[in-house]
């Protein structure tokens, strides 16, 4: 079709396929109560089957040797049909991609998964096993020698034509959901590893007896490490390039947030940790009145919260949320459900290792040592809580100053949503913050959320959200992850101001570049 495939359409492409993942799970579990055995059926699959309806799949074009159009290195996915869905590798279940060039076949992409990230150290040499040699379905099994056919005819032809092949890896993980009494379950992150050369290939005698194909492929230098080995390494070493402070939280938080430093050394200001925001106490905060389930909350009339979020639990039973909305309504201290109940997802605080580092242009900022999955939630943005008035008084320092009210995130995506799956269920009228009377100041007193820039094109969004007490005047500002965001990648949000309207004390128009260095950068804050 001759598109020109950019950075930002993959994103938006990801985005919209993992919200309507969410989206279906939520509808699926909101089944579960109703049904003795759940269906397990694929939403990942049916996810993708609409979007290549709606011809939203990427890089559908002729299939691409070597690098591809808005994918990167490092890229994370959760499903692999996310692979697909962005042209980086076509088949489903297929551990081995190829086209056709001139007489013979060449391999495009491989799918390296079963392995555990501990086992994949610092070696730039993967020993790929070839495909086939099992044949016949579930209960007669049988094994046979592999042959030298398709996938491994690819493989080895990119031998001797010198091509590239695309290595994608998938990582196991055993993961446990607090929040539901769901058993640990085994779960496989997709991370694009960038490109190898096949350096040989050799027969040898597999686990059963039958013969198989072994293939040494070598990662081409000069492309980034993987965030994940970076990490890995420093952990080992136990030295951390540039540890200035071990926990910023002074063990507040449930994990320690260190502070590193190796452009200039320097600490960061100090200022009061607080991990809730603190109002005046004259602001008499009344308690909301609570749900009284005591058989697990869920999508319906009884849930007085449920019926709050316009009918629906706003989160996935593994805490994802669903979809950004003006208002959310976790259940709180006056509800009947016990803690673990899945409406309680960011009252619980993080839980994801955070770090706060010094950038090179905008000061310090905030990034995760761990992979993070789309709709995850963060961290608050804690601080005084003042009335617009008190807040225009401190404009002398105003650079951590959060407008509560303000932070209308980008609705284009979730309008999207229901445009393009309207037979989904979707929740009533949802409330929206009264006014926009007040700020969250997080210069004195703050959290880990005061570190975290902005950026035209982020990777996080702020949510409002109510649980303690029923004021919409000041909800919590609590951060979720918009998309897959790979260890060490900075975190961000868009801090909205409208440019030229931010005075300085004497009302003068204050202005200040933009140093985030996205593509989408309109060069100013405000
Ligand atoms: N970087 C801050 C620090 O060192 O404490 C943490 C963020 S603080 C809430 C907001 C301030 O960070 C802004 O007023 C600006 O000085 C800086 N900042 C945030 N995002 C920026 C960006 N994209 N470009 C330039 N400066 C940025």
């Amino acid at each position: 079709k001759g598109e020109v495939v950019t950075r930002n359409k993959v994103r938006e492409t990801l985005r919209l396929f993992q919200a309507i993942c969410r989206k279906l799970l939520q509808e699926e579990e909101s089944k579960v109560k109703e049904r003795e055995h759940p269906n397990i059926f694929r939403i990942d699959l049916v996810a993708s089957k609409l979007l290549r309806e709606k011809q939203m799949w990427v890089n559908t074009g002729k299939p691409i040797l070597g690098v591809i159009p808005g994918v990167e290195v490092g890229d994370e996915f959760q499903y692999r049909v996310e692979l697909a869905i962005v042209g980086i590798h076509r088949p489903f279940q297929g551990g081995i991609d190829y086209l056709k060039k001139g007489k013979e076949i060449l391999a495009t992409s491989i799918v390296a998964s079963g392995g555990y990230d501990d086992e994949t150290d610092s070696s730039d040499v993967l020993i790929y096993l070839g495909s086939g040699g099992t044949v016949g379905g579930k209960g007669e099994k049988r094994v046979e020698d592999q042959k030298l056919e398709r996938g491994n005819l690819a493989l080895k032809n990119s031998i001797h034509a010198r091509s590239p092949v695309r290595v994608i890896r998938g990582f196991k993980e055993l993961k446990t959901s607090e929040s539901h009494e769901t058993r640990p379950k085994v779960v496989t992150t997709y991370t694009y590893d960038g490109l190898y050369m096949v350096e040989k290939y050799w027969q040898e005698q597999g686990n059963h007896g039958c013969s198989v194909f072994k293939f040494q492929l070598r990662r081409i230098p000069g492309q980034p490490e993987l965030a994940f080995k970076q990490v890995k390494k420093s952990k080992k070493s136990r030295v951390q390039e540039g540890l200035v402070m071990d926990d910023i939280s002074m063990g507040e938080e449930m994990l320690p947030i260190c502070v590193v430093n190796t452009v200039d050394g320097e600490l960061p200001p100090p200022f009061k940790y607080v991990t809730k925001a603190i109002h005046h106490p004259w602001y008499n905060l009344s308690s909301p009145r609570g749900c009284d389930c005591t058989n697990g909350c869920s999508d319906s009339n009884n849930c007085s919260c449920a019926v709050k979020n316009g009918g629906e639990i706003p989160f996935n039973f593994n805490g994802a949320i669903v979809e950004a909305k003006p208002l959310v309504y976790e259940c709180g201290p006056s509800c009947k459900c016990p803690p673990s109940c899945h409406n309680r997802v960011s009252q619980h605080g993080m839980k994801f290792p955070l770090e706060v580092f010094k950038t090179q242009s905008r000061g310090w900022g905030v990034r995760s040592l761990a992979s993070i999955p789309s709709g995850s939630f963060i961290c608050e943005y804690t601080g005084e809580l003042l009335e617009e008035i008190e807040a225009e008084q401190r404009t002398g320092n105003d650079e951590y100053l959060f407008d509560i009210g303000h932070n209308y995130s980008d609705q284009s995506l979730w309008d999207g949503l229901s445009t393009l799956i309207p037979d989904l269920q979707t929740s009533g009228p949802c409330d929206v913050v009264d006014g926009v009377g007040f700020t969250i100041d997080a210069a004195k007193y703050g959290n880990v959320g005061r570190f975290i820039n902005h950026s035209c094109s982020p990777n996080l969004y702020a949510q409002n959200v109510l649980y303690d007490h029923d004021d919409k005047r000041m909800p919590h500002i609590m951060f979720f992850a918009a998309e897959n965001i790979p260890p060490l990648q900075e975190l961000t949000y868009h801090y909205n101001y409208c440019i030229d309207q931010v005075r300085d004390s004497d009302g003068n128009i204050k202005r200040k570049d933009c140093y985030c260095g996205s593509q989408e950068c309109t060069g100013r804050l405000y």
